[in-house]
């Protein structure tokens, strides 16, 4: 390598992975990248997205500044001191007339961990409104679930255990294509005779490369989980001292399951009896078993149960805290982890209780605000944000990092919505999201490339954003935007403390200490270009937590207050879209290919999309059905849905999809536009892949 060549070691910021990356850097341009080797995370492995990071370098205009929307509807560019002072002006006058929670934020995932923080801080807690993120749209479930059963939002194991398990089973988990490195960990999985079981109603990518492959009927995940459940129980194939020592209310579930017969669970699932059988075989004769579930469980209507019910399964059957183990969730974005702890949202800084003083004291003494400024009660969900801008009540929104025209369930509520907005603030990379369309201020944002931060990935490892690139005279990052704003809001003294990301990274360090995520021990520059770290790593206690692959829950020790987890279950509720004469399709929707990524904003960033996936909506249609309907590959049907929209897709054919289903990679603006406006009622996640319909060919 040449002398002027400079290797940058940062984090990929599309998924959960959070691979590393070596950036080589010649005369400020990226020529090229390399994943990490030895990172413990991606050991010198990436997909295409984390490769094409480089492409922002042509992608993302440069030196771009603030937009307003003038009288006459144009765009006009102003300097950045007048876009933070309109908007500080807008959110303050909104919020005089019509009230403080007539103004609201949507964040994301995607952005890093001071910058949830400082945009919670100063909507939150500043201006005592509600903010939530796209964390809701994909972990919302998985955050509830944990927080019921465990104690706290605390995944407990490491991607190691991949490697280590002999009998891992993905339910409504697509890895081959929506988490690559998550199935190259299971490839490399040595244990002799292992087995990669997959519950999917698809025959997923996943499903094509497992040992076993149960295909049940759309949304009956958790019936099967309950008759799993008793089966093993009725069998005495549970780790009674386990029961005994480290959980509370197996009674009651013991009692509850019973009625889940196994002649009722070929009813729900359309499995059979020897199926259903093989699979409760296959876990108990595990040595070590683990469950792994992601947005078909999330995305449902009874999701918290469901995303439980697997849970349980690994705790009445000792399979947790144990190498290869364990009921886990896989997460969706590059930082959903820190956005669900840390973004001052459903839970104080580090996953505080907003009714306890104690922590609101300290809250407010460390972030420098007000005690009375604290954020009083968790936001209000999602939904609510687009209902109450629907309504009238809310008046202004600004939205980071994300797409909602194109990802919010039902989203013509949403395109509906951005058109009532008195302000409507854009803050992204890109000015051409379907998002913008409405906006009435744009802020544009350098990407990941261009600046510095942390991240959370999926097994609790933060790891460093370090900038790659120099920035151009105008070019400023989501924090920077964010502090524009704070401070010409007149915040003072309430964001002294917030200065830089690294300011911020301290004090929430401070923060997290004698948490479950206590990562106090983890420094700024030591992060720099390491393999990262999970927590816990409490401060003076580094030695102890020195093993750079660690699970939680070794000791059967949990959050709750008698350190117990909890069986939780409920009877399930009936399907509110049960396939009928009108609607007799489920539709299905999903990821679509490996190279695609969510709302394709970014997608052109990445190599080879075009080469492997349509320009165009489409949707995978069951050969049968196409045979029935007179319909061949590639042509074009219009799909109405139960929520009384339609769009057009075209057709691929496929054995893979069952008879009376469609699968709709969610990629395309088309897929979300006929999900339903219905919720799972603790998470409040969307049932995205609930909806029915029906389709005729054009
Ligand atoms: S998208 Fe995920 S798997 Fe691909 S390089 Fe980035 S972090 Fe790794």
């Amino acid at each position: 390598m040449e002398d002027t060549m400079k290797r940058i070691q940062s984090t990929c910021n599309f998924c959960a992975i959070d691979c590393n990356l070596d950036f080589c850097v010649e005369n400020g341009r990226i020529v090229r990248t390399i994943p990490t080797k030895g990172y413990p995370v991606n050991d010198g492995f990436s997909c295409i997205k984390g490769l094409s990071l480089s492409k922002q370098q042509t992608t993302v205009k440069p030196d771009a500044l603030p937009k307003i929307r003038q009288a006459d509807g144009t765009m006009k560019e102003v300097s950045w001191e007048e876009g933070f002072q309109h908007v500080a002006d807008k959110l303050k006058e909104l919020q005089a007339k019509y009230g403080t929670e007539s103004v609201a934020g949507i964040s994301t995932g995607q952005l890093t961990l001071e910058e949830f923080a400082i945009f919670g801080h100063v909507m939150r807690n500043y201006l005592q409104t509600n903010v939530d993120g796209n964390t809701r749209l994909c972990m919302a479930t998985a955050a509830v679930g944990h927080k019921q059963t465990y104690g706290y939002d605390a995944p407990g194991y490491t991607l190691k255990d991949l490697e280590l398990s002999d009998t891992i089973i993905f339910i409504g988990a697509n890895p081959v294509v929506a988490h690559p490195i998550v199935w190259g960990r299971v490839r490399q999985n040595k244990v002799p005779g292992h087995k990669i079981i997959v519950i999917d109603p698809r025959k997923s990518e996943t499903a094509m490369n497992a040992d076993y492959w149960y295909g049940l009927k759309p949304r009956s995940d958790l019936k099967l989980m309950y008759t799993i459940a008793n089966m093993l129980i009725e069998k005495d194939w549970i780790d009674h001292k386990f029961i005994e020592e480290h959980t509370n209310k197996f009674d009651e579930f013991a009692a509850f399951v019973k009625d889940f017969t196994l002649e009722k669970g070929v009813e729900a699932t359309g499995l059979s009896a020897e199926q259903i059988t093989e699979l409760v075989n296959l876990i108990h004769n595990g040595k070590a078993v683990s469950f792994w579930w992601t947005m078909g469980v999330n995305q449902g209507y009874e999701a918290v149960r469901t995303a439980q019910s697997i849970i349980n399964l690994a705790l009445m059957t000792g399979n947790i805290g144990k190498p290869g183990t364990g009921g886990n969730s896989i997460t969706g974005q590059c930082n959903a982890m820190a956005s669900r702890l840390f973004s001052n949202t459903t839970c104080l800084f580090g996953g505080g209780d907003f009714t306890d003083e104690n922590e609101r004291a300290r809250i407010a003494e460390l972030t420098g605000i007000d005690v009375d400024h604290v954020a009083k009660k968790p936001t209000i969900p999602y939904n609510m944000i687009v209902e109450g801008i629907n309504a009238g009540k809310i008046k202004g929104l600004w939205i980071l990092c994300t797409n909602p025209r194109h990802s919010w369930t039902n989203n013509e509520t949403f395109a509906e919505a951005t058109k009532k907005l008195d302000l409507f603030v854009v803050q992204d990379i890109y000015d051409n999201i379907e998002s913008a369309e409405n906006a009435t201020v744009y802020l544009p944002v350098v990407p990941g490339i261009k600046k510095e931060g942390t991240y959370i990935n999926l097994e609790r490892r933060l790891s460093a954003l370090r900038q790659v690139l120099p920035r151009g005279e105008n070019e400023i990052s989501d924090y920077e935007c964010i502090l524009g704003v704070a401070k010409a809001l007149g915040m003072g003294k309430a964001i002294e403390k917030w200065e830089t990301p690294r300011m911020c990274f301290d004090m929430l360090r401070e923060i997290s200490k004698g948490k479950p995520c206590d990562f106090s021990g983890v420094k700024w520059d030591e992060l720099t270009g390491s393999h990262g770290r999970q927590w816990p790593y409490p401060e003076g206690r580094e030695a102890e937590f020195a093993d750079e692959e660690r699970r939680l829950y070794a000791d059967g020790k949990f959050f709750t207050p008698n350190q117990r987890a909890n069986f939780m279950f409920e009877e399930p509720l009936p399907n509110p879209y049960v396939p009928n004469e009108e609607f007799p399709i489920v539709f299905n929707t999903g990821r679509g290919t490996v190279g695609q990524w969510h709302t394709q904003s970014r997608t052109k960033e990445v190599k080879f999309v075009e080469d492997v996936s349509l320009s165009k909506a489409y949707l995978y249609m069951n050969t049968k059905q196409a045979e029935e309907n007179g319909i061949r590959e590639m042509d074009q049907i219009r799909v109405y849905s139960v929520n009384g929209q339609n769009a057009d897709f075209f057709v691929k054919i496929t054995d893979n999809v069952p008879y009376n289903q469609l699968f709709a990679p969610i990629h395309y603006i088309e897929c979300n536009k006929l999900t339903p406006s219905n919720y799972d009622k603790y998470s409040k996640e969307p049932n995205y892949k609930g909806g029915i319909c029906r389709f005729e060919k054009i």
